[in-house]
């Protein structure tokens, strides 16, 4: 684990021998962040691009998903690999900057923000380490272009990493709210017609400003999504629910209750009785 002030000596450039070896066998996860911009940049709907250029992937047990780039067909490589390069390199993504570094987040016990440091990949085709000037590794990462990016998918590995620290006290993710992580966070254009919905607005009491700025900015309708999946994965109320909406939550909250503490009542008598049986043997 290396802090973001540990020295790196690396430089990737055009005439290493290497070149475009990296990409040449990609296994690449994307952030929600690195898809909205090369959906951007691509000129294609987020459930286009995920379909032509994505893999999902098992990123945490209990079945929270991830998606990686997938490679041409029949092959290895990446799709946006050209002779001279990188053909999306403006919109390249995140993993693709961080190299040949990997991000590792970490939240300790009683920190409320998670805390970055950074592993070095040394792969034996990689011929850049060592070239170069030495320069801390927040310099790179600043002349990669790599904060705006990291700060716009923070939300996400927050996320991720409140499922993993909660762990089995808030128990196995429902279907339902794993298909709602992965629209939020990967398929924000199907997002935002859930947003846009009916049926979103009888619940949701959003004010007419800020619904407007969700349904015209893929950022900011990003972000509300992390705000979105708080509230519905783990309780976080951040968003106004509408009256009625409220009450009926309430009235369903006090069904759950009831349920349980009759669950509870009924497991104790059973297990009374199996104790009582078993003292008779
Ligand atoms: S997106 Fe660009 S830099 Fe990243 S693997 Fe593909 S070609 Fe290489
Ligand atoms: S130096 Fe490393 S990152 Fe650059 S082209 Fe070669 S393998 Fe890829």
């Amino acid at each position: 684990m290396l802090a973001g002030t540990a020295p790196l000596q690396f430089r990737c450039e055009r005439g290493v021998a290497c070149w475009n070896a990296c990409c040449s066998n990609i296994d690449l996860a994307l952030t929600p962040y690195d898809i909205l911009r090369l959906k951007e940049r691509l000129e294609l709907s987020s459930s286009e691009f995920l379909a032509q250029y994505t893999l999902p992937y098992e990123l945490e047990k209990d079945g929270i998903a991830g998606v990686k780039l997938k490679p041409v067909a029949g092959g290895t490589a990446c799709p946006f690999m050209r002779e001279d390069g990188c053909g999306v390199y403006e919109q390249r993504p995140t993993a693709c900057r961080y190299y040949p570094l990997a991000l590792l987040s970490l939240r300790k016990e009683n920190e409320v923000r998670d805390q970055s440091s950074y592993a070095l990949v040394r792969e034996a085709h990689c011929l850049g380490h060592g070239r170069g000037p030495a320069r801390p590794i927040d310099t790179y990462r600043e002349e990669q272009g790599i904060p705006p990016g990291d700060e716009a998918a923070h939300g996400w590995r927050e996320l991720i990493l409140k499922k993993k620290s909660l762990g089995p006290a808030i128990g196995k993710p429902s279907k339902r709210s794993l298909e709602l992580f992965f629209m939020v966070c990967y398929d924000l254009d199907r997002f935002r017609n859930f947003v846009a919905s009916d049926g979103f607005g009888a619940i949701y009491d959003l004010p007419a400003e800020e619904l407007h700025t969700l349904l015209i900015e893929d950022a900011a309708l990003l972000q509300f999504g992390f705000r979105f999946l708080r509230q519905v994965l783990f309780g976080e109320q951040s968003i106004a629910l509408k009256a009625d909406a409220a009450t009926e939550r309430h009235a369903r909250q006090q069904d759950k209750l009831a349920r349980l503490e009759r669950e509870a009542a009924l497991r104790r008598a059973q297990d009374e009785g199996e104790i009582e049986a078993a003292e008779d043997d």
